[in-house]
C-alpha cells in the first residue's frame, strides 16, 4: 500500500497498529534508531511492504545522543582504512547535498597543532588525504593556519594551546530530527510505523522466525506482526533480541558510553569547531546553534541501556579537557545540558573500547531473521541497504536494488527554492527572517504545514515563554505530525529544549504539555502526569550527575520511572533485561543503594 502522506500523528499510529494486526509484511524492522529507520525506508522504496516498531521513541536510543557529526572518520585514516573513509565521505556528501540539505550543513573545524614541524606535516598529509578521498563532496578544502590565523577564527583558544592549526570541514545534523524524518519518509513510501511498540517475542513457523509478538506500551495490548523476514536494528539492545531467538547469537555488541556537555554560545569566543586529541579519545568543541557541544568520553558501560547516566567524573573530565584549550575557564555553572549515549560497538579482540571498530556487520542467525549492528550514524544508509540485501538473499526473494541514494527525505524537495525566498516568506507570514531560517532548517519544504497552523491560530506563532528559540507551533506540530507521544519526546527530541536551557526544559513543560494535549487527547490529569514524569526525569538526571561514578549515577538515574511503562523491563525469555552483560545490575534488588 503506497501512502503519499508523511505525517506521523495519532491517527497514523492507530492505522499502523491495525495494519500490524491484519497484514503479512515482506519486512518487519525492529528499532526506530537511524539504522532501523533507514532499513524501513530502504525496504519500502524497493516496493516491499514494511512494518517498523520502536519500543520507546524514534531516536531515543543512541540516535539522539551522538556528537551530531556527519563525518568521514578522520581518525580511521590512522588505521589506514581508506575504504571505510571513502565510504563515509560518500555518505557525508549524499546527506549534505542530496538527501537532506535542509537538515544537514557543512561545519568548519580547526585541528590545533601543538608541535612545530613534524606535526604539521603528519596531520596536514592526513587531512589532505581526507579531502582527496572526499573530493567533489561539496565542502571547502582544508587550509593551513598560523597560530594567529587560528585564533582569529577562535579567539577563545589559549595562546599556549597551539602553535598553528589546520582548518577542515565535516557535516552536522540534528540526529533526532534526522532519524524521525527518515521514519516520516518511510511512511510516505507506505511503511507502517509505530513507536511505543516493543517486540517481546518472535513468531515461529517451525524453526523459522515469521514476525514478532509486540506490545503496545500505550495500551498494554499485545499483538502478532506477521512478516516474511524480520530485520533487527536494535543497537545496544541487539544481544537482548538475539537471546530471544535462543542460541549463542552470532554478533556481540558492547556498549561504550560517550558524554557531551552543552554550554551557551557566549561562554566560548569562536566561530568554528575544534577537534583535539586526548589521551584515550578526541575532544570536540562544536558550535550548535546558540550553544556549544563539548564531547566526548569513551568508557565501557554495563548498566541500564535505556538511560545511560553521566557521572560527576565524566563531567569533570570533559571540563578539564576543554579548559586545557580555552582562555576562559568553563565551570559546572556554565553547563546547560548534559547527555550520554551508548555506542553499539561490535565486540572485537581488544579490550579498550576506543580501539574497537565502528564498522558494521550483518548476519542471518536463523531463517527469517537478519541482524545488523555496529557502524556509525554517518553510514546508516549503507548498513540499512546491507541488511535489506541480506534479508532478501536469505529468502531467495527477488527485489529491486536499493534506491535510497536517490530518495530525498521529506522536506528536502524544494528546500533550496524556499531558502532563496526566505525574506519574502518572512514578510508574508509576519515572522522574522531568522525564524523562517530556523523553521526551514528544521522542516525544509514542510514549512507551509507550520505556517498553516499559525494562520489558523496566531497564538501558535508566539515563542515558548521559557525557550524562545522555539515557536509554540513546533510543539503542536511535534504531536500532530512527528510522532511525539509524550512530553519527553517533545522536549528531548522534537525540540532540544531539555539540553538547551539551564532549567532543562522544566520551565517549558507545562506550556508544551498544554500545546500537545488537544492533539494527543490528554485530560488535565494526564497533563499533570506528563509534567510530573518529566520533572522526575530531570531531577534524577541532575542527581546522577552529582554522583562520583557509573554505578551510583546509574542508581540515581533509575530513581525516575520510564514514562513508557514496561519499556525497559526484562523481556521474559531474553535471559536478562536492561544491561547487556551484567545480570546483577539488571536486577533492581542488586543495585547499589540510591545515594541520599
Ligand atoms: C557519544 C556518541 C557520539 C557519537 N557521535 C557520532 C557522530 O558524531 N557521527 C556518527 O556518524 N556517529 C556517531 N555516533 C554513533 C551513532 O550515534 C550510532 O552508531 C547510531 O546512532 C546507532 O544507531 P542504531 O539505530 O544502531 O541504534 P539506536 O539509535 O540505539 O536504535 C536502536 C533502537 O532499537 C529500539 N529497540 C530496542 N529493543 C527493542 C525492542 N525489543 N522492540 C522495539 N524496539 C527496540 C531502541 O529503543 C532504539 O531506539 C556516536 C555515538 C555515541 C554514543
Amino acid at each position: 500500500m503506497l501512502s503519499l502522506g508523511a505525517d506521523l500523528g495519532p491517527e497514523q499510529r492507530r492505522e499502523a497498529l491495525s495494519r500490524f494486526a491484519s497484514e503479512q509484511f515482506d519486512v518487519l524492522v525492529i528499532g526506530g534508531g537511524v539504522v532501523g529507520a533507514g532499513a524501513a525506508l530502504d525496504a519500502a522504496t524497493r516496493g516491499l511492504s514494511v512494518a517498523l516498531v520502536e519500543a520507546r521513541d524514534y531516536a531515543s536510543g543512541t540516535s539522539s545522543r551522538s556528537s551530531k557529526l556527519v563525518h568521514g572518520g578522520l581518525r580511521y585514516l590512522e588505521q589506514l582504512d581508506f575504504s571505510l573513509v571513502r565510504e563515509a565521505q560518500r555518505e557525508r556528501s549524499l546527506i549534505l547535498n542530496e538527501l537532506c540539505p535542509h537538515l544537514a550543513r557543512p561545519i568548519p573545524f580547526i585541528y590545533p597543532l601543538q608541535h612545530r614541524g613534524w606535526e604539521r606535516l603528519y596531520v596536514g598529509a592526513g587531512i589532505a588525504l581526507y579531502d582527496a578521498l572526499g573530493r567533489r563532496s561539496g565542502v571547502p578544502r582544508h587550509k593551513h593556519l598560523t597560530r594567529s590565523g587560528a585564533r582569529r577564527l577562535f579567539p577563545g583558544l589559549r595562546e599556549d594551546a597551539l602553535v598553528g592549526a589546520i582548518r577542515y570541514y565535516d557535516g552536522q545534523v540534528d540526529d533526532a530530527r534526522h532519524t524521525m524524518t527518515l521514519v516520516r519518509t518511510a511512511r510516505r513510501y507506505g511503511a507502517a510505523c509505530a513507536n511505543s511498540v516493543r517486540v517481546v517475542d518472535f513468531r515461529r513457523c517451525g524453526e523459522r522466525v515469521a514476525g514478532a509478538v509486540v506490545r503496545d506500551l500505550e495500551s498494554g495490548a499485545e499483538l502478532e506482526v506477521r512478516a516474511k523476514h524480520t530485520i533487527n536494528a536494535a543497537g545496544v539492545w541487539t544481544d537482548e533480541i538475539q537471546r530471544l531467538v535462543g542460541g549463542r547469537g552470532e554478533l556481540r555488541v558492547r556498549a561504550s558510553k560517550g558524554v557531551h556537555l552543552v554550554v551557551p554560545r557566549d561562554r566560548i569566543d569562536g566561530t568554528v569547531g575544534v577537534i583535539s586529541r586526548t589521551q584515550n579519545s578526541v575532544l570536540f568543541v562544536i558550535p550548535w546553534g546558540g550553544h556549544w557541544i563539548i564531547g566526548t568520553t569513551d568508557t565501557d558501560w554495563i548498566l541500564d541501556l535505556a538511560h545511560p547516566a553521566a557521572s560527576r567524573s565524566d563531567i569533570d573530565y570533559l571540563l578539564a579537557q576543554a579548559n586545557k584549550l580555552l582562555r576562559t575557564r568553563l565551570t559546572r555553572d556554565d553547563i546547560q545540558g548534559v547527555y550520554a549515549g551508548l555506542r553499539p560497538l561490535l565486540a572485537g579482540e581488544s579490550d579498550a573500547t576506543s580501539r574497537l571498530s565502528r564498522e558494521h556487520a550483518v548476519v542471518t542467525p536463523v531463517a527469517g531473521l537478519t541482524i545488523v549492528a555496529g557502524g556509525k550514524y554517518t553510514t546508516y544508509r549503507v548498513m540499512a541497504k546491507d541488511a535489506v540485501d541480506a534479508a532478501l538473499q536469505a529468502r531467495g526473494a527477488a527485489a529491486p536494488e536499493s534506491v535510497t541514494s536517490r530518495v530525498a527525505l521529506v522536506g528536502a524537495d524544494g528546500f533550496a527554492a524556499l531558502w532563496n525566498a526566505r525574506e519574502r516568506l518572512a514578510a508574508e507570514s509576519a515572522l522574522e527572517p531568522r525564524r523562517i531560517e530556523h523553521l526551514l532548517r528544521r522542516y525544509g519544504s514542510l514549512l507551509p504545514d507550520l505556517l498553516e497552523l499559525i494562520a489558523e491560530d496566531p497564538a501558535l506563532g508566539q515563542p515558548l515563554a521559557a525557550a524562545p528559540q522555539y515557536l509554540r507551533a513546533e510543539l503542536r506540530y511535534g504531536a500532530e505530525a512527528e510522532g511525539a507521544l509524550h512530553l519527553d519526546d517533545l522536549l528531548a527530541r522534537r525540540t532540544r529544549i531539555s539540553i538547551e536551557t539551564f532549567d532543562r526544559g522544566v520551565a517549558s513543560a507545562a506550556e508544551a504539555a498544554r500545546l500537545a494535549a488537544p492533539v494527543l487527547g490528554w485530560s488535565d490529569d494526564v497533563v499533570a502526569g506528563e509534567i510530573a514524569h518529566y520533572e522526575a526525569r530531570v531531577a534524577a538526571e541532575r542527581e546522577s550527575q552529582d554522583q562520583p561514578d557509573d554505578r551510583t549515577a546509574d542508581a540515581a538515574r533509575l530513581g525516575a520511572p520510564d514514562v513508557r511503562a514496561g519499556a525497559s523491563a526484562p523481556i521474559p525469555g531474553s535471559g536478562g533485561g536492561a544491561g547487556p552483560a551484567d545480570g546483577l545490575a539488571r536486577d533492581p534488588a542488586n543495585r547499589p543503594p540510591r545515594p541520599a
